[in-house]
C-alpha cells in the first residue's frame, strides 16, 4: 500500500513523524542538562547545540534512508556516513493520516528530482537556550521546482507549562490537500498586530515596523513560531528587513502558509526560489501575510528608500 503512495504524499507523512522524533531528541538533550553550545560565528546569536546537531542527524539520515533520490539540505550541514546516528534515530515509520489523504493531482507524479527538502532541526535555538521553550520549532519544508508546496511544524514544547508531559504538536499542510494538526483562525479586526524577532533586530528591521504602524508588535523566536502565530491568527503579517533568515527558516512556514491561501515574500512582494543551487540567505528579508490579509497592499507602506536597502 505505501508504496503506491505518491512520493510527495509518502514525504509528506515520513515528514511528519520525523519532526516528532526530532522534537524528543530535543526535549532529552534538554533533560540531559548538558546543551553543548557553540557559536557558529556568522553573526551575534547564531548559536548551535547538541539538540540541533542530534534532531538533524535524524532527520536527515532517515529522509536519504528512504528518498535517496531527493535532494534533501540541512541547516547543519550533510549527515556522513562516519556521523554516528543510533539505529533508534531511523526512524521509517509514515504518519498514517497524512498517508490516508489524498494526494493532489498536480503531485501525483513528481520527479524525485524536481523536490528539495529544506530541513531546519531546531528552529529557536536561542529561545531553547534561554528556557523559551515553547518558542521552539522543527522545521522540514518540501520545495518543487523551486516553488515551496508544504511541509510540517513540529512545535515540541507546545502548551508545556500548562501539560508538561505533552508531546507537543505536529502542523502539516500541502497546497491543494490543506493542513493538519491544528485549527487555523482569522485575526482581529479591530487593531492590526505584527510579528517579528526578539533576538535579531537592528535599525531596518525597527524602521520597516515603524513604516507599518502597527497596534500591536508580537516579538518571539523563529521564523517557525513566528508563522504559527499568524496561522492562528493572533497576528496580521510576520515582517523581518533583515538578511538574517534562510531558506530552511522559511521553506516549511511558507509551504503551510500557501496550503492555506497565504504568502510569504521578500520585503519588495518577490516569492524566493528554494530550488537546491540557490543561495541558502533570503537577502531580501521576509515579508509573511495569512490570506486575510492584503500582502501587496501592505508591502507599499515600506518606504522605498528601505527597500533600497535590500537589493537583489
Ligand atoms: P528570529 O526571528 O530572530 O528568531 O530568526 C528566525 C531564524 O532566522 C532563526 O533560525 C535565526 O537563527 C535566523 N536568523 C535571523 N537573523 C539572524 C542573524 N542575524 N544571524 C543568524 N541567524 C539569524
Ligand atoms: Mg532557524
Ligand atoms: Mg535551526
Amino acid at each position: 500500500m505505501a508504496q503506491q503512495t505518491p512520493l510527495v504524499l509518502r514525504l509528506l507523512a515520513s515528514s511528519t513523524t520525523l519532526a516528532g522524533k526530532a522534537g524528543k531528541i530535543i526535549k532529552d538533550v534538554m533533560k540531559g542538562g548538558d546543551l553543548g553550545i557553540i557559536e557558529k560565528g556568522s553573526g551575534k546569536n547564531d548559536l548551535q547545540t547538541e539538540a540541533d546537531r542530534s534532531a538533524q542527524r535524524c532527520i536527515v539520515a532517515s529522509l536519504v534512508k528512504l528518498f535517496p533520490d531527493v535532494t534533501i539540505i540541512g541547516e547543519e550541514g550533510p549527515v556522513h556516513e562516519t556521523d554516528e546516528v543510533p539505529s533508534d534515530w531511523i526512524v521509517t515509520d509514515l504518519d498514517a493520516g497524512v498517508l490516508a489523504s489524498d494526494c493532489p493531482d498536480e503531485y501525483v507524479e513528481t520527479d524525485p528530482k524536481d523536490i528539495v527538502v529544506w530541513v531546519d532541526p531546531l528552529d529557536g535555538t536561542s529561545e531553547y537556550a534561554q528556557g523559551l521553550l515553547d518558542h521552539v520549532t522543527v522545521l522540514i519544508g518540501l520545495a518543487i521546482k523551486g516553488k515551496p508546496v508544504g511541509g510540517v511544524i513540529h512545535q515540541p514544547y507546545h502548551n508545556y507549562k500548562v501539560e508538561p508531559d505533552s508531546k507537543g504538536r505536529t502542523l502539516w499542510g500541502l497546497v491543494g490537500l490543506g493542513v493538519g494538526g491544528f485549527i487555523p483562525k482569522t485575526p482581529p479586526t479591530n487593531k492590526f498586530i505584527i510579528t517579528t524577532t526578539r533576538m535579531h533586530a537592528d535599525e531596518l528591521v525597527d524602521r520597516a515596523l515603524e513604516a507599518l504602524k502597527p497596534d500591536e508588535i508580537i516579538r518571539v523566536g523563529g521564523a517557525g513560531h513566528k508563522v504559527l502565530t499568524l496561522l492562528e491568527g493572533k497576528a496580521h503579517a510576520y515582517v523581518f528587513a533583515s538578511k538574517g533568515c534562510k531558506k530552511w527558516d522559511t521553506c516549511a512556514p511558507e509551504g503551510l502558509l500557501r496550503a492555506l491561501g497565504g504568502k510569504l515574500t521578500d520585503i519588495h512582494g518577490r516569492e524566493y526560489d528554494y530550488s537546491a543551487d540557490v543561495e541558502y540567505p533570503n537577502a531580501q528579508g521576509v515579508f509573511a501575510t495569512s490570506r486575510h490579509v492584503d500582502h501587496d497592499a501592505l508591502i507599499n507602506r515600506i518606504p522605498k528608500e528601505l527597500k533600497d536597502k535590500f537589493p537583489r
